[in-house]
């Protein structure tokens, strides 16, 4: 097949989702209904052992666990689909937002009795950022739920997008029926399902103005059937330019657990999400059917063995076709690599891969050689932008117990920061010890568990007053070393050199921002 067939028949997107919403669940029914496993309950018993404490050997065997499910690949109609798992766990976001750079398209999965949750509103800035295309799942409709007007309005609210249902609960909980599809102005009726797909035909009825269905669901449909004519008199219809543009997202009703639903989400993302697109990087833009392959590294991820130090690098592919055995070159130093024993991910297993496209990844085991951000390429020199780094919530000092192993401390947290497990801020105030950032709390545990593990120090982390932080910049040059001379105490410089202004409240940052107009301050940190 060309590259440009292959390109099309791309698909690569991630589920965004509160924990609990069912992620883990709606994954393995997608995966049961591609056919890549047969029966549910493989990816579950992941995640129980995931949940199931947070001691330093589940962190350990979470970091094992999470290279694993990182990402499935699955072939559905004539589609090779890439799910890329974001890690569930909140105090690990940060990797799951450098995670939405990688994809072409979100599944947002909402409970329908919490509707939208604040983990997934964090998310959604970072899709709405980027213009990712969304399809929103309502899961859970099996229960007693919010209604579903309200759900829409709040989808609409809290994304700014236009929510379009594309299909209509009747009923809810106990009384769920099943769903109403709008365009095709039919009714699929419910029924419970659970470990296997079902290949029996699904019950279907047509027509809004069947009174047969009136009849059969009295008040539920009734209520449904005003419902839709009220969206159909206020809402826009499904325009896939639209949503392709970050306007419009296609609402689905549906019960995970019970597979309900799952086949048209299924369906969705093969016929409405896009595949690979192009990508802006400093020099060009790179189009995906390029026979020249690009990548950029994602995620890095510490592997299971402590002792030697090996991570696997992440590579989104942007361009041409990946061999294996090829050699690659790094654009941030020029230094060639030329990886063997790259792995992919079909179906959950991890196996050597042999090529790859555009929109597909692919693991490359390293000691260190590739950093967050890095571009591989067949010999350009390319710099793409746009991998996001979050201004920190957290912040702890660090010093280490023995002064004879400050290197140490110094080496493990370069890597530790190049790996994006924790970010790194040197205040230039002098004897300011190393400050560290975090978004979530378990950052810091696992960081200070690391340093002793494989760099051998021991790290002692103290309180810090600070508890945001935001990159400054200035169109003037002058104007910006004028304020970093005027609030030295305040400012740090982070692994880039790209400074800092500290704080201890949100009142000081805006007294600053009023008090400086010329700076512009940033929560959030392009690499490139
Ligand atoms: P995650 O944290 O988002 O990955 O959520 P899970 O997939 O683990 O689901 C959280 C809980 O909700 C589990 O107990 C699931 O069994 C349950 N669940 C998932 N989907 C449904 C559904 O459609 N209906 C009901 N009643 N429960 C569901």
């Amino acid at each position: 097949m060309s590259i440009q067939t292959e390109v099309a028949r791309r698909r690569t997107f991630a589920i965004i989702s509160h924990p609990d919403a069912g992620k883990t669940t709606l994954t393995e029914k997608l995966l049961l209904f591609a056919g890549a496993i047969q029966i549910a309950g493989s990816v579950k018993a992941r995640k129980a052992s995931r949940h199931a404490s947070s001691d330093w050997m589940e962190i350990e065997k979470q970091r094992g666990i999470s290279v694993a499910s990182s990402v499935m690949q699955m072939e559905y109609r004539d589609c090779v689909i890439n799910l890329l798992d974001t890690p569930g766990h909140q105090d690990f976001s940060e990797d799951t937002y450098r995670v939405l750079t990688a994809v072409d398209a979100a599944l947002m999965v909402i409970d329908a009795a919490n509707g939208v949750e604040p983990q997934t509103i964090r998310l959604l800035q970072v899709c709405r950022a980027r213009n990712t295309p969304i399809i929103t799942f309502i899961n859970k409709m099996d229960r007693e739920v919010k209604e579903p007007l309200d759900l829409l309005a709040e989808i609409e609210e809290h994304i700014g997008m236009d929510a379009v249902p594309m299909s209509w609960p009747v009923g809810m909980g106990k009384a769920f029926e099943g769903v109403f599809d709008i365009a095709r102005d039919k009714m699929r009726l419910f029924r419970p399902g659970q470990e296997r797909r079902d290949d029996s035909k699904d019950d279907v009825i047509d027509g809004l103005d069947n009174p047969e269905i009136a009849k059969r669901f009295g008040d539920a449909f009734t209520s449904a059937k005003n419902d839709i004519e009220l969206i159909q008199a206020a809402s826009p219809v499904f325009d896939r330019a639209e949503f392709l543009a970050g306007r419009q997202t296609p609402v689905f009703f549906g019960s995970a657990i019970n597979n309900f639903g799952v086949q048209e989400v299924l369906d969705a993302l093969v016929e409405q999400a896009p595949p690979p697109g192009a990508r802006t990087a400093m020099e060009r833009q790179v189009n995906p059917e390029e026979p020249k392959f690009t990548g950029v590294v994602f995620k890095v991820q510490a592997n299971m063995d402590p002792a030697h130090r090996d991570r696997v690098a992440f590579v989104r592919v942007s361009s041409g076709k990946f061999n294996r055995g090829m050699r690659l070159k790094v654009s941030r130093n020029g230094k060639e690599i030329r990886p063997n024993n790259v792995v992919s991910f079909l179906s959950q297993r991890r196996e050597l891969v042999d090529e790859a496209y555009a929109g597909d990844v692919i693991g490359i085991p390293n000691h260190g050689i590739l950093h967050l951000g890095d571009v591989l390429t067949e010999g350009e020199s390319l710099h793409f932008t746009g991998l996001p780094f979050f201004a920190p919530e957290l912040f702890q000092a660090v010093e280490v117990k023995d002064p004879l192993r400050i290197k140490q401390l110094r080496t493990g947290l370069a890597q530790l920061g190049e790996e994006g497990a924790i970010q790194v801020f040197r205040p230039i105030a002098a004897g300011g010890a190393l400050l560290l950032g975090a978004v979530g709390q378990l950052q810091f545990e696992v960081v200070a568990h690391r340093l002793a593990a494989e760099y051998g120090c021991e790290a002692r982390m103290m309180a810090s007053r600070y508890s945001m932080a935001r990159w400054i910049t200035a169109e003037d040059p002058k104007e910006l070393r004028k304020f970093i001379d005027a609030n030295a105490s305040h400012i740090a410089y982070d692994v880039v050199e790209a400074p800092a202004f500290l704080v201890t409240s949100g009142a000081q940052l805006r007294v600053a921002e009023e008090r400086y107009p010329s700076i512009r301050f940033h929560a959030m940190r392009e690499h490139g």
